[in-house]
């Protein structure tokens, strides 16, 4: 199994065995806002540096997973929507190509989708339902329950980002071009920005936690003050789905004070019978969390029954 997640600036690649596990992974820095064409050539040219250092020949290479920061149609591997921080990606055939190049199956999905279910299938595998929510450059979600990854209609679900948090049209200007989304005052960017208004050098989400790592006052009370407005959006979604673990994601999972701020206004915003036997964590994946899922992604695939049919079939000789 080969698999890539793909982040706005780096990637994660593995080549993984039939459980998983790797047997080679590697992140490297990439840019996606290059465009899929390039990302995609350069994608194909690690994992196959990847099998020829490891000793495995291409042909044994049985599916493909990709993740990327952004909302997928699974069902024909591409993204639905620009987001910016894929710019050019929409609509682009991103399965089909990769497929074409290697001769096997590829599954493409969110990077908050694959995150959830390498969390679960690692660190929870009885737990259901499993709430995963990654708070890094942006926000996102993903739901697994009985072991399966809950899918939405048209590949939006999870996309929590972008609810409104603010009615009046005075709220934080988002990337998506709305005012008052919670990723517009609680993600990694927009607390980035906060500093950086403040004259601090944080380019980024990962330099936010960095600085409130070394308990500069204002990145600490900022994280806070992004995890208590994130604890009350989620109040809404642990109250609709009662899961049994919460599982925090992403860069601003880093930081204990974030994880305590959710956990603290997720327990005043719900019921007793909603939060009573739910467990809130941090990822114990961390960056490694979307590339297992997206391994994992790959081999559901491979071992679906459709495709053990197709195989059977395939082989199976004529009765004389
Ligand atoms: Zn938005």
């Amino acid at each position: 199994m080969l698999a890539a997640d793909l982040g706005a600036a780096h990637a994660t690649l593995a080549l993984c065995d039939l459980s998983g596990r790797p047997l080679a992974e590697a992140v490297h820095e990439i840019r996606l806002a290059d465009g899929p064409e390039p990302v995609l050539g350069w994608v194909e040219q690690r994992w196959r540096e990847m099998l020829d250092a490891s000793g495995v020949v291409a042909g044994r290479v049985l599916g493909l997973g990709v993740s990327v920061p952004g909302p997928v149609d699974v069902a024909t591997g591409r993204v639905v929507h620009h987001t910016p921080v894929l710019p050019g990606w929409q609509d682009h055939p991103v399965r089909d190509l990769l497929e074409r190049r290697f001769g096997v199956v590829c599954v493409v999905d969110n990077d908050a989708n694959a995150m959830a279910l390498g969390e679960h299938h690692t660190a929870w595998p009885g737990s259901s339902p499993l709430l995963f929510v990654k708070v890094a450059t942006g926000i996102g979600a993903g739901v697994v329950v009985d072991g399966r990854l809950l899918r939405g209609a048209d590949g939006a679900e999870g996309d929590i980002g972008h609810v409104r948090i603010t009615s009046a049209d005075d709220g934080p200007l988002c990337v998506c071009g709305a005012r008052g989304c919670l990723a517009a005052s609680a993600s990694g960017r927009a607390l980035a920005r906060a500093l950086r208004e403040q004259g601090e050098d944080v380019p980024d989400s990962r330099s936010v936690v960095e600085l409130a790592s070394t308990g500069h006052a204002e990145a600490t009370r900022l994280v806070r003050e992004a995890g208590l407005v994130i604890g009350d959006v989620l109040a809404t979604a642990v109250s609709l789905l009662n899961p049994r673990v919460l599982a925090l994601g992403g860069d601003l999972a880093l930081v204990h004070h974030f994880v305590g701020a959710v956990c603290e206004r997720l327990y005043q915003r719900t019921q007793p019978q909603s939060a009573r036997g739910l467990q809130v964590v941090a990822s114990g994946l961390g960056d490694r969390a979307g590339v297992v899922g997206a391994a994992r992604l790959a081999l559901e695939e491979v071992l679906s029954a459709e495709a053990v049919d197709r195989a059977l079939a395939g082989r199976r000789q004529p009765v004389p």
